[in-house]
């Protein structure tokens, strides 16, 4: 007896899914490339024949050809919480004494411990089973809708388990997790970007939460995002605690972090973040510490919430990422102000998502209190906030006859004088024509925060304060006098030079309007 063509299709659909999960979800492939690509493809065939049978979770329709013209604000039905944070085991500790004193005597508190992924929070909204919305946490509050990127993660089913949905009783439900990308991937799409004279990502975690905003759900698609789920939150309580929780996430074929783990008390909670600050390096994505929440949703309901963070859970944040590198040279750099600061060059070092090369060490003050000589061995790091800086001098490796670092006597580009307010310990040059200065200023003129002149960027100024087109940026108004000349000129174009001159006129009139 021959199959309808509508369980034929459906039979290609629960093969191709199954496959997806044992890929994306276990990464154990159970099939080789070829033999899925010609399931794929003839299930994209029979649809294309058929196009009435295609429905919204059909593999198939994972990524979507229109562009996102923009991006709707959800309203979080539960509020996305943010957890405080902990910053070492006494606040942990504290943590714990906190919990029990807000539990009756007869309520001792387990917790399960879970990796704290360094990625982009997101909700996503299943009804009967399937993928129906996605949104950002935004604010925590209202976030943005960005259900056509979410579906082109393949490690997120466009159908859960149906058999267990059921079997739970769940008819519409919310997951919550995390977008992130790997170590390697996100090296991999870095390189490609220099190579086609693209912007680069900071870190991972820039790059997924710039990913998840685009507006072509194709380019989304061919980004390695992937994600890590932690919460359910479901019409009624399905489970009791939060372990159970998870297990259930796993049981419907959703992508939960295998590390997590159920501790009987803080003394496990302590060694498990113990455990994992150490094995943090050998992971391929990143982490930036440990979830820690109470196990017993009961206990969870005793304890509440204080204003937007829960009672009953905690961040504990592993200290900042360290690396060591030798110090190249110190550089002293002039900026609009006129400041001369110090930065170092360093051998280029990778450091919790980025390749390091230099950073500021802010003044003359900062390098002596710290003694750092170009030549030094350094230990270095980057905190939340992103910015690398030098932590300390390794003394046992300094060479000898490395010097101690001295401010300069001059200013590094006009050789003017330099001066230091009292009071102060920034030293400036005291030339107000000093094209470091004059260059600055230029530059702050055309930047995207005062006359936003497009094309205008931080070279061609550089470039055109050199070769004397621009003494000050009433200067840049008068360039369309210079217009055979600027053509002329090695690699500006004649119509590059066209839209340049019309972007300055057109920022000309934003003083009018
Ligand atoms: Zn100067």
């Amino acid at each position: 007896m021959s199959k309808s063509l509508k369980e034929k299709i459906e039979e290609l659909r629960n093969k191709i899914r199954e496959y997806d999960y044992n890929y994306y979800i276990l990464a154990k492939p159970s099939v080789p490339d070829y033999e899925y690509d010609i399931i794929y493809k003839e299930l994209e065939k029979l649809e294309k024949e058929n196009p009435d049978l295609i429905t919204p979770d059909s593999p198939t329709q994972r990524v979507g050809s229109d562009l996102t013209k923009v991006f709707n604000q959800v309203q979080h039905k539960i509020p996305m919480l943010s957890l405080s944070n902990s910053y070492s085991e006494d606040e942990l500790i504290n943590f714990d004494r906190r919990v029990r004193e807000g539990l009756p005597s007869n309520e001792i508190p387990e917790y399960v411990a879970e990796l704290k992924i360094d990625g982009v929070s997101v909700s996503i909204k299943y009804e009967n089973g399937i993928l129906k919305t996605a949104a950002t946490r935004g604010d925590g509050t209202t976030g943005e809708e960005v259900t056509t990127n979410i579906k082109t993660i393949r490690s997120i089913p466009l159908n859960v388990n149906l058999q267990k949905a059921k079997e739970y009783d769940l008819k519409e439900f919310e997951v919550r997790g995390e977008i992130f990308m790997e170590i390697e991937a996100f090296k991999k799409l870095n390189e490609e970007r220099e190579a086609e004279g693209e912007k680069t990502f900071a870190n991972p975690r820039n790059s997924s939460a710039g990913t998840i905003k685009m507006q072509d759900p194709k380019i989304v698609a061919n980004r390695p995002l992937d994600i890590f789920v932690y919460s359910l939150l479901g019409d009624k309580t399905q489970f009791k605690s939060q372990h159970e929780n998870l297990k259930l996430l796993e049981k419907l074929g959703l992508k939960v972090n295998p590390n997590y783990r159920l501790c009987k008390n803080i003394n496990e909670v302590l060694q498990y973040c113990e455990e994992w600050e150490k094995k943090r390096e050998k992971l391929p994505y990143e982490i930036d510490g440990v979830v820690v929440k109470v196990n017993s949703i009961k206990q969870q309901q005793i304890l509440g919430s204080i204003a937007k963070s829960p009672r009953w859970a905690i961040a504990y944040k592993f200290k900042a990422k360290q690396a060591e590198t030798i110090v190249k040279e110190i550089r002293w750099q002039v900026g609009r102000t006129g400041a001369v600061t110090p930065v170092a060059e360093f051998e280029p070092v990778f450091l919790a998502g980025s390749t390091i090369s230099r950073a500021t060490l802010h003044n003359i003050e900062e390098i002596q209190r710290k003694d750092i000589r170009e030549g030094d061995f350094v230990i270095i790091e980057k905190g939340g906030d992103v910015i690398p800086k030098v932590v300390s001098v390794i003394l046992e490796k300094r060479k000898k006859g490395t010097k101690a670092t001295l401010p300069p006597e001059k200013c590094p580009v006009c050789s003017s004088p330099l001066f230091k307010p009292e009071n102060e310990v920034m030293i400036y040059c005291e030339n107000n024509l000093c094209s470091a200065k004059v260059k600055g200023e230029i530059q702050h003129f055309a930047s995207r925060g005062a006359m936003d002149i497009e094309g205008l960027g931080e070279s061609l100024i550089n470039q055109f304060v050199d070769w004397g087109f621009l003494n000050s940026y009433a200067d840049i108004y008068e360039l369309k006098n210079h217009k055979e000349k600027l053509v002329e000129i090695e690699k500006l174009g004649e119509k590059s030079v066209t839209n340049l001159l019309d972007a300055i006129e057109k920022s000309k009139q934003k003083n009018f309007s």
